[in-house]
């Protein structure tokens, strides 16, 4: 079986649903603070899943999975991922990204679990020396919430020398859109994200969008970031998984489209796809925020065979569909 944490939330549910509809059994641990019932609830009707309520900063949660089925593998979304939140409150960050995935990785280490393929980030390169970032591009966070995936990083790596702990790290730059049927979706609270930000303005007149900076060193002084869409990382999951089952060899990959999109572009196709106009406000820079990133993912195409299936177009399409369910 295959233990995944976090598969309430956003990656982790569209992850686990690609599992599921590939017929492999999975056992998913999640705490539901920022994740749903109702999306467990929905991912159960396709296929084999049992689901655990636990919280990884726990041990004995976490232990008694590993002493309850048999898991042979594990995926680790469970995560807190906002940059601004972790600036105020790093305790917070450090405490269950950290403590919570040496929890994890330790109780793994005990049962003799060897293969985990690990959510990281963009964040953990900092403001960028070159662009597009590739694996080897320089690490210098500017955020709690980058240096606790860097520091998770460099935990693997230790634990892959000292216990042989296999580990595929998955450095993923910006995800949009959701399930094509609609099954699921992005569902934040509070929301903080361009693209549901955008479209939650389209729908409710008293949402405020704005677009926090207009004043970058960019074409149209707006922030110039890559969208993966969901569907396209899911399926990197998977491939990442038969990787480390195929070859038991540590790896690391950037997951983007390798196609930078600036904030302003991202609205205009939002208005494009809904064909009408979007209130919007134009505010101070967000703190953090660097001026541009976008991958470089040729390693993830050359050695997983990753193709990225989706437009930013088709992820405002679904996620629009799942806004107006929200709504
Ligand atoms: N952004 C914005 N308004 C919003 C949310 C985001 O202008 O309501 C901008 C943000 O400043 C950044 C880009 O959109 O330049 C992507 O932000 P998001 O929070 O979606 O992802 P991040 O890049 O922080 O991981």
């Amino acid at each position: 079986m295959i233990l995944i944490t976090g598969a309430a939330g956003y990656i982790g549910s569209h992850t686990a649903l690609k599992f599921l509809e590939e017929g492999r059994e999975v056992v998913v641990f999640d705490n539901l603070e920022t994740g749903h019932a109702e999306t467990i609830e929905t991912l159960k009707k396709e296929g084999s899943l049992t689901f655990i309520k636990g919280d990884l900063k726990n041990r004995e949660d976490i232990n008694a999975v590993f002493e309850n089925y048999n898991i042979s593998s594990v995926l680790h979304f469970a995560a807190y991922a906002i940059v601004e939140e972790s600036v105020k409150n790093p305790l917070k960050y450090y405490n269950n990204n950290v403590i919570g995935t040496l929890n994890l990785v330790n109780a793994m280490i005990e049962h003799n679990v060897k293969k985990i393929v690990f959510s990281s980030t963009c964040a953990t390169y900092g403001e960028p020396q070159y662009l597009p970032i590739d694996e080897n591009h320089p690490q210098f966070p500017v955020n709690p919430y980058g240096q606790t995936k860097l520091t998770v990083e460099k935990i693997l790596k230790d634990y892959d020398k000292a216990y042989n702990l296999k580990s595929v790290i998955l450095r993923y730059f910006n995800v949009a859109g959701c399930d094509n049927k609609i099954r699921i979706g992005e569902w934040h609270n509070p929301e903080t994200h361009l693209v549901p930000n955008i479209l939650k303005s389209a729908l409710n007149t008293d949402y405020e969008f704005n677009i926090y900076g207009n004043d970058y060193d960019t074409p149209d002084g707006t922030c110039i970031r890559d969208y993966v869409n969901v569907n396209d990382l899911a399926k990197a999951h998977l491939l990442a998984y038969k990787y480390l089952e195929q070859k038991n060899s540590s790896e690391i990959f950037n997951l983007g489209t390798e196609h930078g999109s600036s904030v302003k572009e991202i609205f205009d196709i939002c208005q494009k796809v809904l064909n009408k106009e979007i209130p919007v406000k134009f505010r101070e820079r967000r703190t953090g925020d660097p001026a541009k990133l976008f991958a470089n993912s040729a390693k993830a195409k050359r050695i997983l065979g990753w193709e990225t299936e989706h437009s930013v177009e088709d992820s405002v399409k679904t996620a629009y569909e799942w806004e107006k369910r929200l709504k």
